[in-house]
């Protein structure tokens, strides 16, 4: 690879980003794995947020085939976090120095659009904290509810950006409505995360080429990668895992086409290689996302089996991450770590006296 074309991702030309994707000797991977790394550094530091997740929910009302919490697995024992257990492990992980706190579940009903946000409300209560969820598809007005309470973030990832793919997926659902989803949640002022998983049936190359550039049409703040493992339970059961490189050149080429998005070394990446969190924070990401759900509901949420995750320290091992960054010449952020380019936004807005959105939520 005689040197990157950074013209042709701006726009981003998907026969390029194809051709970047097959890099394939070892030399011209490396090549692309030290580009990337060198635009994370200029583009985003090399500060390292970490954002810990806890997985309140594993009850699940769609039933796609890659996912273990799929409505149709009845092996899986179902369990559900209280308000109060949320809010206990949200107290800890800040005090802990935990700056942003995830809340994701399968596509529960249960919790009404303000039942998250009184959750969000108390969690925003707790100190200067940002508040990302990943509860799946709702209408713009529950959006909305959850955004008045204070949310952040959203991440809702397009898994996959072929239209026929999606839909063999995901049974009776459509990639343009996950987009609408998307719209929805930028228009209400979310920083907004998609992401896609590398490795499902029937994926190409170009396929992958297209999630990148659906990525930057999106203009996401953030974008999850992460490579296929199979569930025993599930349609897919005896589909191969995705392939680490991959993933990794994919994770690479996302970098040079979205230099200041915030992009996490996905907890799939380390459940399929031992050292996938170094080697994805190596080709440019720059978020960890440790998990910080109480042991005795980690093990029920098998999104996949034997999740790197289930060995995340219950209280959050920060002091552990910062040793690693610091064995790698990062640093632990200090921040919230929001979006470069909301950031700005948001600081236009302070100068000109504007009002935020949080408030008016009754308890
Ligand atoms: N229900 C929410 C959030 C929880 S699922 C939602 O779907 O948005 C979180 C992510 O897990 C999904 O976006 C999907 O990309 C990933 N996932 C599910 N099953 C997987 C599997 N078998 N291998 C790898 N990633 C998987
Ligand atoms: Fe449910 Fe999300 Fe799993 Fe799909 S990926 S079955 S929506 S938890």
């Amino acid at each position: 690879m005689a040197g990157i074309d950074h013209k042709r991702l701006e726009e981003p030309d998907i026969g390029y980003i194809a051709q970047l994707l097959r890099a394939h000797p070892e030399d011209e991977a490396e090549s692309l794995f030290r580009c990337s790394d060198r635009v994370r550094k200029c583009s985003v530091g090399d500060s390292v947020h970490v954002r810990g997740i806890i997985e309140f929910s594993n009850y699940c009302s769609r039933n796609c085939l890659y996912c273990g919490l799929r409505r149709d697995n009845g092996r899986l024992k179902r369990y559900r976090m209280t308000p109060d257990e949320i809010i206990a492990v949200s107290k800890t992980a800040i005090q802990n120095g935990y700056r942003t706190i995830v809340l994701q579940s399968g596509e529960d009903p249960y919790y009404s659009a303000s039942d998250i946000a009184r959750i969000v409300d108390r969690i925003k209560d707790l100190g200067d904290v940002a508040v990302t969820l990943s509860v799946g598809e709702r209408s713009h007005s529950e959006y909305a509810t959850m955004k008045a309470a204070g949310a952040d973030r959203f991440l809702l990832k397009h898994e996959t950006a072929d239209p026929d793919l999606y839909r063999k997926l995901h049974p009776g659902k459509s990639l343009d409505e996950r987009i609408e989803c998307l719209k929805s949640l930028k228009d209400l002022g979310f920083q907004i995360g998609s992401g896609f998983i590398i490795g499902l049936p029937s994926q190409t190359v170009s396929t992958i080429a297209r999630d990148i550039a659906l990525l930057k049409e999106l203009d996401v703040d953030m974008a999850g990668i992460g490579p296929f493992i199979p569930h025993p339970d599930t349609p897919l059961a005896s589909h191969p895992a995705g392939d680490v490189r991959l993933t990794l050149k994919a994770l690479a080429v996302t970098r040079l086409v979205l230099p200041h998005a915030h992009l996490p070394a996905t907890t799939a990446l380390s459940t399929l290689h031992r050292d996938g969190r170094r080697l994805a924070l190596s080709s440019g990401a720059n978020v960890i996302m440790p998990n910080i759900t109480p042991a005795r509901y980690r093990e029920l949420y098998e999104i996949y089996p034997d999740s790197a995750s289930l060995s995340d320290p219950e209280h959050g091992g920060i002091r552990e991450i910062a040793e690693m960054l610091e064995s790698m010449g990062r640093r632990l952020s200090k921040t919230r770590g929001d979006s470069f380019r909301r950031r700005r936004q948001s600081e236009h807005s302070r100068a000109q006296g504007m009002p935020g959105m949080r408030g008016g939520l009754r308890r």
